[in-house]
This record gives structure tokens, C-alpha cells and sequence, in this order.
């Protein structure tokens, strides 16, 4: 279970460029009946589906226990971006989340940590939580350095302007996303212990007032061990949140 003292565990489903509307459907009806039979609030679920499906998955979540977010948003708030979504459009779809700085993102589409540090605030202008990742590549954790790298994202990235308690941060190691290699539960101790620094001495934050959450083929298999590492807030999960049945299995790890 992760940390007490904090109020709640975060368990996000981002389900990439996946799913049409019927599948979308099933999916998220599934979610919805084991989130609404979790025996406590304290899970919150987030399901962050293409654009294409918010308006569906928010009108499906309206009412429940069940959040919906956006992948990604425009660091502006409106204007001539061709094929670009801001934050306020997700906000009006329904989203009360988005992810902004993943990987896939950073690498495929060169996004710098300024450009993601732009987006987040733009999020928390919008009224959206932003859930911020950062993470090292195998290069640099082989290299000794995997410290280094989060603080700078982290640095470069976190908003400074808006209500930045309610940004999210999601620690996802490159190496270990889409790959089935996770990531040993000492280093994501050691890593999210670092991360709680870095928030309290470059930002300001208390110990628990920013959720951090992992990220990097998390199943069912390894979901409750990883929950239980200390100053994991919650996991953000890929492939696993396509999968019905392996992603109920995940929320109920978080309860366990
Ligand atoms: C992700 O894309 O954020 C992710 C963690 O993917 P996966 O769970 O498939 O590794």
C-alpha cells in the first residue's frame, strides 16, 4: 500500500493511441464496476484515453468514482496549432488530468523540459492536474547518472506558477516503459526518496504534499510490491491499462 500519510493512491491508466469507441465502452465499464466495489476513496482512478474518447470516457465517469485525463496538452491557450488540444479544450471534454513530459513525448517529439514546464502550467491554468513525468534512459542510468537527470527535468519542468501542490509527478524510467523491465523496488525507493528531497529543497513542498507516482511495466504481478515502496503515491500504467481483467487487478492491489 503506498505511504500512509498521504491521502490518497493514484492509479492512472494511459492508454496511448488505443481504442475506438466500442472498445473504449467495455473497457471503461469494467473499470467503473471495480472502482465502484473499492472499499474506500482512497484510490483514485484516472483513465487518460486518446482524444478522440474523452468526451466519451468523461460522459461514461460523470458521477463515478472515476476520473478521466487528457495525454498531453498545448503549452497555449488557444490559436493556430494545427492538430494541437490546450488544456482548457481537455478541461471542457471533461478531463481533470493530463499527462505532460512523457517520454514518448520528450524523445518523439523532441519536447524539451522548458516546453513541458510550459504545458503544466498551462494545465493548472486550465483548472487540470498535470501529472509530470521524469525519468532517466538506460544510457544514463548505466552511466551513474540517473539522479542527475531527474533532478534537471524536475527542475526544468515543475511549474512555478499556479496551485503546484496539485501537480502529480510520475517517475518513469525510460528503460522500463513498454519493455517489461521494471525497475528493482530499492531503486524506485531510492529514486522517489530523491525526488521528496529535490521537492522539498528546490520547490518548497512537505514531505507528503506531492504525490509521486511510478511508472514502467506495471502489472498485476509486481503492483502490490511496487505500491508498497516507500513514497510511491500510485503508479501510472501503460499496456497493463488496456487490459481490463490486469488492470482491475492493479487498482485492487492498491487496496491491498
Ligand atoms: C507509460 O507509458 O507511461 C507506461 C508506464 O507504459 P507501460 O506500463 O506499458 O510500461
Amino acid at each position: 500500500m503506498a505511504q500512509k500519510t498521504y491521502m490518497k493512491t493514484y492509479i492512472i491508466g494511459n492508454w496511448k493511441m488505443h481504442g475506438v469507441r466500442t472498445s473504449a465502452r467495455a473497457l471503461a465499464s469494467t473499470v467503473l464496476d471495480a472502482a465502484g466495489r473499492l472499499a474506500s476513496q482512497k484510490t483514485e482512478v484516472i483513465l487518460c484515453p486518446p482524444a478522440t474518447l474523452l468526451s466519451l470516457i468523461a460522459d461514461l465517469t460523470y458521477n463515478t468514482p472515476v476520473r478521466c485525463g487528457g495525454q498531453d496538452c498545448h503549452a497555449e491557450a488557444e490559436g493556430a496549432y494545427t492538430g494541437e488540444i490546450s488544456a482548457a479544450m481537455l478541461r471542457d471534454a471533461g478531463a481533470t488530468y493530463v499527462i505532460v513530459g512523457h517520454s514518448e513525448r520528450r524523445a518523439g517529439h523532441s519536447e524539451s523540459s522548458r516546453e513541458v514546464n510550459r504545458k503544466a502550467e498551462a494545465a493548472l491554468a486550465a483548472g487540470l492536474r498535470p501529472v509530470l513525468c521524469v525519468g532517466e534512459s538506460l544510457a544514463e542510468r548505466k552511466a551513474g547518472r540517473a539522479m542527475d537527470t531527474v533532478r534537471r527535468q524536475l527542475r526544468e519542468s515543475m511549474p512555478r506558477q499556479g496551485d503546484t501542490k496539485r501537480v502529480i509527478v510520475a517517475y518513469e524510467p525510460v528503460w522500463a516503459i513498454g519493455t517489461g523491465q521494471v525497475a528493482n523496488a530499492s531503486d524506485i525507493a531510492e529514486m522517489h526518496a530523491h525526488i521528496a528531497t529535490l521537492l522539498k529543497s528546490e520547490f518548497g513542498f512537505a514531505e507528503t504534499e506531492v504525490a509521486v507516482l511510478y511508472g514502467g511495466s506495471v502489472k498485476p504481478a509486481n503492483a502490490a510490491e511496487i505500491l508498497r515502496c516507500p513514497g510511491v503515491h500510485g503508479v501510472l500504467v501503460g499496456s497493463a491499462s488496456l487490459n481490463a481483467e490486469e488492470f482491475v487487478a492493479i487498482i485492487n492491489a492498491a487496496q491491498s
